[in-house]
């Protein structure tokens, strides 16, 4: 079987298992006990947060510990609100975890805009920039489409907030560019950078929040103020432990010349009358989208799956009927229907790449065939 739904989750790494294991059972210590042992749990703790900066380049500001990216999102967006007349932009091609909470913010009464998406699926940073006042207090946009792989131009949207919309917070959801795309974030001048460790060989039910300036957070959750306060419960140690390892294992622009190729050689293999690859020159080479017309993509991942695993946009939301993305790039309804995400991995060999695609568009014209 070939796994080429590594978007939605990767396995865990040996090193980071091992790492998990030594953290979980011999030095299992709650880092908040005043004891030794648990002082020096919490100075790993503390090294764990200067080890994540440096990864993602981060010359100031702190790390807050979450359960996940979905975490991490709430965190940022619902600790950003303030009372009065904000208002709040959010991209609409946003993974759930900040799509659904922008919808809850509507209806609870806060000023929400969003701002649409072009054919190549980034943000429409025109659209954007009219859509920001002295007002704003928050803009959020995702680094990497979770469903096309499409790059958003973070610095040059940055650039345009801070003249625009000085007192907002920008916030980034980092998820699908951590450990995959070569980037540092103090180029990209962001106030928020959410990131989940299951998408880079770390556990899941992990992950962190990137935070410039504290200060300008609220918490959503009370209780015995770890995370400076932003985060209360007990941390899981192990978990972020192992975050670390796998992230630190990673070479991001070693894979990224990897995984190019294994992309391009996909895209070259899949040619076939009826699959469209959605590739632009912006995206991600982690991650594409096919349009597979006139079948149902339900049905062909099912087809699929004792040979290759492949996803359908979200994991998270495939179960639901559309795709908010793919519609908010205007595809029609008819290719949505049959669309696949096939998402990479480094671990992937060129063969394997090409024997996945093989497979793919031949299950593909056999059910296209049938549905004549
Ligand atoms: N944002 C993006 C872009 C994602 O792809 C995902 C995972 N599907 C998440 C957020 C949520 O991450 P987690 O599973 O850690 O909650």
């Amino acid at each position: 079987m070939i796994y080429l739904d590594n978007a939605a989750t990767t396995p865990l790494s040996e090193r980071a298992a091992k790492e998990q294991v030594y953290w979980a059972c011999s030095n299992f210590f709650n880092p908040s006990a005043t004891y030794l042992p648990a002082v020096k749990v919490a100075q790993k703790l503390g090294e764990a947060r200067d080890r994540l900066k440096k990864l993602l380049g981060a010359k100031d500001g702190d790390i807050i510990f979450t359960s996940g990216a979905t975490e991490a999102n709430n965190l940022a967006i619902r600790g950003s609100l303030r009372g009065g007349e904000w208002e709040y932009v959010f991209s609409a091609g946003e993974h759930p975890s900040v799509l659904n909470l922008a919808k809850a913010l509507e209806s609870e009464g806060k000023s929400v805009k969003f701002a649409p998406l072009n054919s190549s699926g980034q943000v429409d940073l025109d659209a954007l920039e009219k859509l920001l006042t002295p007002k704003t207090r928050l803009v959020s946009c995702m680094f990497v489409s979770n469903v096309t792989g499409a790059v958003n131009d973070i610095k040059k949207l940055s650039q345009i907030v801070r003249k625009k919309s000085p007192r907002a917070l920008i916030h980034v959801d980092g998820v699908q560019a951590f450990c995959k795309l070569p980037f540092k974030l103090s180029q990209l001048d962001v106030d928020l950078f959410a990131i989940s460790a299951h998408k880079f060989h770390g556990p899941k039910g992990v992950g962190a929040l990137y935070v410039k300036n504290k200060a300008a957070l609220k918490n959503m959750v009370y209780g015995g103020g770890q995370e400076y306060g932003l985060r209360s419960g007990t941390e899981n140690v192990a978990g972020i432990m192992a975050m670390l390892a796998a992230a630190e294992e990673i070479d991001a622009d070693k894979n990224y010349e990897k995984v190019s190729k294994i992309k391009a050689a996909f895209v070259e293999e899949i040619k076939c009358d009826g699959i469209e690859s959605l590739s632009f020159e912006s995206s991600s080479p982690y991650i594409l989208t096919l349009l597979c017309t006139g079948v149902n993509g339900e049905t062909l991942v099912r087809m699929l799956e004792d040979e290759v695993i492949v996803g359908r946009g979200s994991a998270c939301s495939s179960k639901k009927a559309g795709n908010h993305v793919l519609e908010a790039m205007k595809i029609s309804l008819e290719k949505i229907k049959g669309a696949l995400r096939v998402s990479f991995d480094a671990s992937l060999t060129l063969e394997e790449a090409k024997s996945a695609a093989k497979i793919i568009k031949e299950k593909y014209q056999n059910l296209a065939e049938k549905m004549k």
